[in-house]
């Protein structure tokens, strides 16, 4: 392969005074307080990759026939980098999510960047931002990669120039009250992914096209929209932009089971690690069809305890209610269960490494 062109550096020189700073993470939410730098990496066909800019968070300058603003080619990636016990710092799979970047990009006809830049990058902006990752449990800098195309052109075919930027937000806790169960609206009118379609891409258009369905979640009284299957409506796929989990009592243990990657769900790196944690917690983990028929009946046995979402921004989500048109059920009578509890402590007890990384998720950056 070509030698790696680097990095450039050219960090601000007027960097924000302490004081400053901390007025700005006072109140983190989420996705509200940026960073002071990013970093920024230029494509070519048919050169390829150019060398690396870490310079100040600016606005980017585009053409107007920029492809993007047209017909689309945007991806993007969410990963979080956390305060270490000893003051260091470290992110959560970083390379999990560099190879799904790449995946991404192929089904939108876009250039691979090689996992070990994508990883470089993130490291290079930490160290240039080591101040701006929070130091309490729940907190974090969470960092956005992301790709668009930038050629002028208007012909419909994938474009020849590409820009990688990446910035980093400090988040809060996102639940600071602390976890509160959210109601689903069952959406069956409008569906976030179709077999063939983009489901399993973490592309732009995929959330343009789901906020309709967010909306009508919003005024029948919901927080979130639960995405069904395309053909029949009736498989459970995804809550929002987050993967479900159904907790189910199996004699003396819990099962987890979370719907299978049919190729219309988005592979959460959440759901992966927590299907690899479930067996060291004393959880049966898997992966299998749920209707919503299925989810009806086994609420109303009793065998169905809890259900859960996860991703990234909010770890885990407990789900209180599932409203529809015409009905509603309650999932553990409206509270948070001590699986998803339990499973949100381990993780985030890994992530700020107060817990021994038995899988080799994080990777230490200061
Ligand atoms: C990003 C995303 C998820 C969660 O993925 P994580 O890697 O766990 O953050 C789930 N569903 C959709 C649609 C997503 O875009």
């Amino acid at each position: 392969m070509s030698s790696d062109p680097g990095f450039v550096l050219k960090p601000t020189s007027t960097p924000l005074p302490a004081a400053e700073r901390a007025k700005l993470m006072k109140d983190l939410g989420f996705g509200r307080v940026f960073t002071e730098h990013m970093v920024t990496i230029p494509y070519r066909a048919p050169d390829g990759w150019g060398p690396g800019l870490l310079s100040p968070y600016a606005p980017i300058s585009l053409d107007p026939a920029a492809s993007v603003l047209h017909y689309g080619q945007a991806i993007f990636e969410g990963f979080k980098a956390y305060r270490q016990p000893d003051g260091g710092i470290a992110t959560f799979r970083p390379a999990a999510n560099g190879q799904r970047f790449n995946n991404s990009a192929a089904r939108l006809a876009m250039p691979a960047l090689p996992v070990e830049r994508f990883v470089e990058a993130a490291d290079l902006l930490i160290r240039h931002e080591h101040e701006w990752v929070p130091p309490n449990a729940g907190e974090s800098l969470y960092l956005r990669p992301l790709m668009i195309a930038t050629e002028a052109a208007l012909g419909v075919r994938p474009a020849k120039e590409y820009l990688f930027l990446l910035f980093g937000s400090p988040s809060g806790a996102y639940f600071p009250q602390g976890v509160k169960p959210l109601t689903v609206w069952l959406s069956k009118e409008y569906v976030r992914a179709a077999p063939g379609g983009t489901g399993e891409a973490k592309c732009a258009g995929n959330y343009a096209a789901s906020l309709i369905a967010q909306q009508q979640a919003l005024e029948a009284g919901c927080q979130q929209v639960v995405w069904l299957d395309s053909v029949h409506k009736r498989f459970v796929e995804e809550m929002g932009g987050m993967n479900l989990f159904f907790v189910y009592k199996d004699g003396g243990r819990s099962r987890l089971v979370t719907p299978k990657l049919t190729g219309t769900l988005l592979p959460g790196i959440t759901r992966d690690s927590l299907l690899t944690i479930a067996a060291d917690l004393g959880y049966i983990g898997e992966e299998a069809t749920i209707s919503i028929d299925d989810w009806e009946r086994d609420l109303k046995s009793g065998v169905l305890t809890e259900v859960f979402a996860c991703g990234t921004a909010a770890v885990i989500t407990p789900v209180g209610e599932v409203k529809f048109d015409g009905g509603s059920w309650l999932v553990n009578n409206g509270q948070t269960g001590p699986v998803a509890q339990r499973l949100r402590d381990a993780l985030l007890a890994i992530q700020h490494g107060s817990a021994p990384d038995a899988h080799g998720f994080m990777h230490r950056v200061l």
